[in-house]
């Protein structure tokens, strides 16, 4: 090889795998031994050990030994509802220098096998990493002494696995990824040789360990053994494996039988319909509309996963390719690509969550909305809401509420500005996330054309997968209260406006008007009052007394105009 080859790197929860393209085709690096899958587990004791080493140590030394890293990287300690046997502190390292580890140990396998040195790469996260936690795995990357290229979303690897050989074709595709312990889906299309995801969902608590679980307790009841035993469970997974190319296995004195499982595994199966039907309403296809149904992760293995997705897609899932390998081949494709190895595709993917600003009456107002396609780049002018401001605040939120408080905060910026009259001073605000999801936010203020610029990388609030799930969850189930108090934070905004307003008209017109017209729009405005202290927060009701208000003081304002003119006109003598 010429030029310095860029690295493609998998770095899954369980397993790591990479990549490079060699001419002209991309081809998995093996280690010494010949494997080419690195278990991501690193293991401090008296000297350090990453992989299948790592892994030999665990049963002596399970406090010292981190696996499954990824589930903690780029969040805030304790914010994960998984609990591992280990505690980072107690051994004073953080998930990116684990995860740096065993990227580390990547490079060295790269570097053995090209017998030369390798600096840069390209690493895949999940689709639903935020920006936090593809910000963390890049700072990995360099940790280890890798430039991160690219960080790449999963499925859009596993398409790239898929898609290379028919870039002039324009199709939609489906990404059905099934682990050991988490469940994605994607959409995606891909056009002329460009690809987009239009939209993910999935479950990061699903996956074939819990298959493995449900498997050992039917085993344990039938043998009278307790089913957390671990050689229960042990023995359930290679059952489970073997079932997918036998019709029976068996366990101790135990015969299972392919149906056996099939019955364990249809609700756990069941599980990933309402994610797929998700995904495919967010993208806006019909199952008809997909061309191909990938599988990837090693659970599509099983002869039931396939004839359900068949079943669901209404047509037979495409497994052309290694589902273990499918990632790492997208993502060393993706790397080939960028160093010019390959022919140029362009990459676009997907924003998880929506980003946005709090404006005024604490409402979230979106910019960039969900399932935009990155890179993306999108503004709004602000103004000020209230007379002598002289700073804006301007608060950086992600989520799907409409309501500013029930979304992340993940960063803020204040904006000063000359203060002057309620709306005369000019906010511009742009977001602009790059390809590898790391928001920039630029704030100016126009009049002065001072720029303030926000880079939210780790800082941001750590936005755990599931807690996407659970945001896009939670914007279903409140809508309609958030809705409701979206359209009363709105009414009272005007009902607190117009009231003083009509205030001083009435004191301002006095004897001039009649006194039940008097009468009558000072009933309108009690009511209003009365709807604004109340605990009910109707917004329906507030928003018709202050239309009726309104309407009520029509006449005033003509009136009011009206003496406007007069006065004006008799000042100058005219009438
Ligand atoms: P992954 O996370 O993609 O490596 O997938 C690992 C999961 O795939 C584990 O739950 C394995 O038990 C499961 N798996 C691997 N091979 C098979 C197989 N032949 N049949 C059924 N499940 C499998």
């Amino acid at each position: 090889m010429n030029s310095e080859p860029i690295l493609g790197i998998d770095l899954g929860t369980t397993n790591s795998l990479v990549g490079v393209v060699d001419s002209g085709f991309p081809i998995l690096l093996a280690d010494e031994n010949g494997d080419r899958s690195t278990p991501s587990a690193v293991s401090y004791g008296d000297t350090l050990l990453v992989g299948a080493a790592a892994l030999r140590q665990r049963a002596l030394n399970p406090a010292r030994t981190v696996t499954s890293v990824k589930r903690l990287i780029g969040r805030r300690g304790g914010e994960s509802d998984w609990k591992p046997r280990y505690d980072l502190k107690e051994l004073g390292v953080t998930p990116v220098e684990v995860s740096a580890e065993i990227l580390k140990r990547l490079k060295a396998i790269a570097e053995r096998a090209l017998e030369q040195k390798v600096s840069r790469a390209v690493i895949t996260v999940p689709a639903f990493f935020n920006d936090a936690q593809r910000a963390a795995t890049k700072k990995a990357g360099e940790l280890a002494g890798l430039t991160v290229e690219r960080i790449l979303s999963e499925p859009t690897a596993a398409a790239l696995a898929y898609g290379l050989d028919k870039l002039t074709e324009h199709q939609k595709v489906a990404v059905y990824d099934l682990g050991g312990g988490t469940f994605d889906i994607s959409v995606l299309e891909m056009r002329e040789g460009v690809f987009q995801v239009l939209a993910t969902a999935g479950d990061t608590q699903l996956g074939g360990d819990d298959l493995d679980r449900a498997l050992a307790e039917f085993i344990a009841q039938r043998l009278n053994l307790p089913p957390n035993d671990i050689r229960v469970l042990e023995g359930a997974e290679s059952v489970k494996k073997r079932l997918s190319n036998d019709e029976s296995a068996s366990f101790d004195t135990l015969t299972i039988t392919r149906a056996d499982l099939e019955k364990i595994a249809r609700p756990w199966l069941e599980r990933t319909r309402a994610h797929c039907l998700r995904a495919m309403s967010d993208a806006g296809v019909k199952a008809a509309d997909l061309d191909e149904v990938i599988l990837v992760g090693g659970s599509t293995r099983m002869p039931l996963v396939r004839q359900f997705v068949a079943e669901l897609f209404g047509k037979e899932p495409n497994t052309s390719q290694n589902p273990d390998e499918a990632i790492a081949l997208g993502a060393t494709i993706q790397a080939g690509i960028l160093s010019g190895s390959l022919r140029q595709v362009l990459l676009l993917d997907v924003t998880p969550l929506s980003l946005g600003i709090e404006t005024f009456g604490g409402l979230m107002n979106i910019i960039i909305p969900r399932n935009t396609t990155i890179p993306a780049k999108a503004g709004e002018m602000f103004t000020n809401a209230v007379a002598n401001q002289d700073a804006m605040l301007i608060r950086i939120l992600q989520g799907e509420r409409e309501l500013a408080k029930d979304n992340w905060e993940l960063g803020r910026v204040d904006v000063p500005f000359p203060p002057g009259p309620k709306g005369s001073a000019r906010v511009g605000v742009q977001f602009s996330l790059d390809a590898d999801g790391i928001l920039n936010v630029l704030a100016r203020d126009t009049a002065t054309n001072t720029d303030t610029t926000l880079e939210i990388r780790g800082t941001a609030i750590d936005v755990a997968d599931e807690r996407v799930e659970q945001m896009i969850a939670e914007s279903v189930e409140f809508a309609f209260d958030d809705m409701n108090e979206r359209i009363w934070t709105e009414a009272r905004i005007k009902a607190e406006e117009l009231l003083p307003a009509v205030d001083a008209a009435l004191a301002q017109l006095g004897d001039s008007i009649s006194e039940s017209e008097t009468q009558e729009v000072r009933e309108h405005a009690a009511k209003v009052r009365q709807i604004l202290d109340s605990a009910d927060h109707d917004a329906r009701a507030l928003k018709a007394a202050t239309q009726q208000l309104d309407d009520a003081t029509q006449t005033l304002a003509v009136m009011l105009i009206d003496r406007a003119m007069e006065e004006s006109l008799a000042r100058r003598g005219l009438v």
